[in-house]
């Protein structure tokens, strides 16, 4: 639950881009001038390209650098250290300690009961205006079970009926100023699984001046958005980023999937997409590209085909592309 770069900053180690130099130099060209050790945040891991000894989670990289007994390394991590703990973190440290697990399901139970008091897009809502706008329409808000917080404050206020705030904020829906999060990003996208059930979900804000535009769950992403259409049957599925262009596609007919952002793709969730063959519709940008390469050689790994979805002119997306 730390975050391993965090606590790899706070070790002293120089993370830059997710990857540090090894803290065994010796054994690498150069005294690994280039890096060879990278972080996988998601995951919490770190592993080093060239010493096979060199990896693991965030308390072997403790123990590995300051030479503690797991133990003591325990100890230190859970030391009181604001800097490296996010906010929303720190209650959950809190609760640990006093050895308050939260029951499993946890937090999908906060999910269904927020996702409850919302109300679908209405027609000639702000909201509803701006689907439209992008081409997206009502048969598409309501298969896909797209929603809207209309009144933050009653939403907040039924939330504290039913949880505490310590909760709320471990559960990740407030933040650590008592808050309701997603505040300005109206426009709740759940991840619905096959039964229309959802695990997850993202906010987008619909005022193009807000930034970041989308604020994601705080939590594990189960699995890409419109899980549905991955439904082990042979056919294309067209895997896009961003809910918003998959939207776009189911729009038009088009079998489509969505992942949060172009790193977001789980070598686990290759096998969801069994029978599919998959055109990648990732944004014509530096980032997309290299992460569509990423995600096309795991999904060849497994043996599925792939495409390029190429028209798409450099810098625009989907939606853009649609829309124009
Ligand atoms: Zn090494």
């Amino acid at each position: 639950m730390l975050s391993i770069t965090a606590v790899a900053l706070r070790l002293g180690l120089n993370v830059v881009k997710g990857r540090f130099r090894c803290i065994f130099p010796e054994r690498h060209a150069h005294g690994d001038r280039t890096p060879s050790v990278s972080i996988n945040e998601e995951k919490g891991f770190f592993k080093c390209f060239v010493c096979d000894n060199v990896k693991g989670d965030v308390v072997s990289l403790v123990q590995l650098v300051l030479g503690k007994t797991r133990q003591e390394t325990a100890k230190w991590l859970n030391s009181d250290t604001p800097s490296i703990v996010r906010d929303s973190q720190k209650f959950f440290l809190k609760k640990r300690t006093k050895g308050e697990d939260k029951p499993k399901f946890f937090k999908e139970k906060m999910i269904f009961d927020f996702l409850k008091l919302l109300s679908p897009i209405q027609p000639y809502s702000a909201t509803g205006w701006w689907l439209a706008g992008r081409g997206i329409y009502k048969p598409t808000w309501d298969k896909m079970l797209l929603r809207c917080i209309d009144d933050y404050s009653l939403v907040s206020r039924k939330l504290l009926e039913k949880y505490s705030l310590d909760d709320l904020q471990i559960g990740g829906l407030f933040n650590s100023y008592g808050k309701l999060r997603y505040g300005r990003r109206p426009l709740i996208i759940p991840y619905i699984d096959e039964k229309n059930r959802p695990f997850y979900f993202q906010a987008r804000a619909i005022d193009k001046d807000i930034k970041p535009k989308e604020l994601n769950f705080q939590g594990t992403i189960p699995f890409p958005f419109n899980k549905a259409a991955l439904d082990g049957e042979h056919g294309i599925v067209y895997l896009c980023e961003g809910a918003i262009d998959a939207l776009t596609l189911l729009e038009r007919g088009f079998n489509a999937v969505g992942i949060p952002g172009v790193n977001t793709f789980k070598p686990e969730w290759v096998s969801l997409f069994k029978n599919k063959k998959v055109i990648l519709c990732l944004d014509n940008d530096e980032a997309g590209r290299a992460g569509e390469a990423r995600i096309s050689a795991l999904l060849k790994g497994a043996g599925l085909e792939t495409r390029s979805f190429r028209l798409l002119p450099e810098g625009e997306d989907i939606n853009s592309w649609f829309v124009e």
